[in-house]
């Protein structure tokens, strides 16, 4: 019947230690019985004329008609007449919005141990588009443009997942008493948007008062919601306050309902093919993916699995101060479901 037919995703592996986490990631998902046929796509060796990059356009098609899909790291190749990657993915699937979220491993010890929180990026406008010119020598000109389509777009999405998930509160981050036309314009459709969600709390807080708080007592926020540049220097802030880049998890949201998870991190050339790469970042990244689809049993027993794991810590790889390998580590977590 269509209610026990699987659900077909998209899995990039990517390069370096890509398809050695995505293995693993593959693994737990089958231990788990989670129904998810994965629809594999590998990066070209050529360029495709019609995405003009090394992704196919059948790749994008197969994320385009899942919906669904997690990415691996992917390595831009060097050299002329391409597109990045990863921007051929953000631009052709609209991926509007980044979210991250954020929460402090039981038994892996940082500064903090009650961080608990999501950011959501806006993710196709802004300073981040790189529209810079020179005027003359000696003076240069960079456009930063807001609009209220991608400002409201995001806010809703940010409103949507707070409601969805149980969140109590929304803050958007800003700097609209110097930019006051260009995030003044975000907070008035983030503020719109508020209205529509009473039962949700809405403030506004200036990006750098965020920063102090964020730092001093990162258990002050809960969702935060911001415009492209601001969301890609706080993500990383947040990622360092649980433990670094190779423990944070992210979903990109497209135009249509389309949700492509990834790891926040790189291909690691330095340590590729040999089993030493963490795959925690991009399986809790799949059990972001997870949640997208409402497969929350699926996604606590996994996401329980990954943390009992880690705080168990007989098995951890080597950036997290231990010695094992990542099929050791991934076999301690299947046995940990
Ligand atoms: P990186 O994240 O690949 O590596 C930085 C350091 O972190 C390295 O020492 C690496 O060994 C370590 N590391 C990263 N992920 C790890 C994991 N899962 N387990 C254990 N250690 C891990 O960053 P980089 O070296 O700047 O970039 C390498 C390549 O990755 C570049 O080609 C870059 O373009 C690409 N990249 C891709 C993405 C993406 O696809 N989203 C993001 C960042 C970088």
């Amino acid at each position: 019947s269509s209610a026990t037919a699987p659900i077909r995703a998209t899995l990039f592996p990517g390069d370096g230690i890509g398809p050695e986490i995505a293995e693993s990631v593959k693994q737990v998902f089958r231990e788990a019985e989670v129904p998810i046929e994965w629809e594999e796509h590998y990066v070209g060796d050529q360029i495709d004329p019609r995405t003009q990059s090394f992704l196919t356009w059948e790749s994008l098609e197969s994320v385009r008609q899942n919906k669904v899909g997690l990415k691996g790291p992917m390595a831009t190749p060097i050299g002329k007449g391409h597109r990045s990657l990863n921007l051929t993915l953000r631009k052709e699937l609209n991926l509007y919005a980044n979210v991250r979220p954020c929460y402090s491993l039981p038994g892996y010890k940082t500064r903090y141990d009650d961080v608990n929180l999501i950011t959501i990026r806006e993710n196709t406008e802004g300073e981040y588009s790189g529209l810079e010119h020179q005027v003359v020598r000696g003076v240069v000109e960079s456009l930063k443009i807001i609009t209220r389509q991608a400002s409201l777009r995001v806010a809703e999405y940010a409103f949507h997942y707070a409601k969805a998930h149980g969140r109590e509160r929304v803050s958007a981050i800003h700097k609209a008493n110097i930019m006051q036309k260009t995030d003044g314009l975000f907070l008035k459709c983030c503020r719109e948007v508020a209205e529509k969600y009473p039962e949700i709390q809405y403030e506004e807080v200036v990006i750098d008062n965020c920063c102090m708080m964020l730092v001093k007592n990162p258990a002050l926020f809960d969702v935060l919601v911001m415009p492209n540049l601001y969301g890609d220097i706080i993500s990383d802030l947040c990622a360092g306050l649980i433990g670094g880049l190779g423990l944070t998890p992210s979903c990109n949201i497209g135009e249509g309902g389309i949700a492509l998870a990834e790891a926040v991190h790189g291909s690691a050339p330095d340590i590729a093919g040999k089993n030493l790469a963490n795959p925690t970042a991009l399986l809790l990244s799949a059990v972001t993916m997870l949640r997208h689809l409402e497969l929350h049993d699926k996604a606590d027993r996994i996401q329980n699995a990954i943390l009992n794991t880690i705080a168990e810590g007989k098995y951890r790889t080597a950036d997290l101060g231990g010695k094992s390998s990542t099929t050791d580590f991934t076999q301690a977590i299947i046995d940990h479901l």
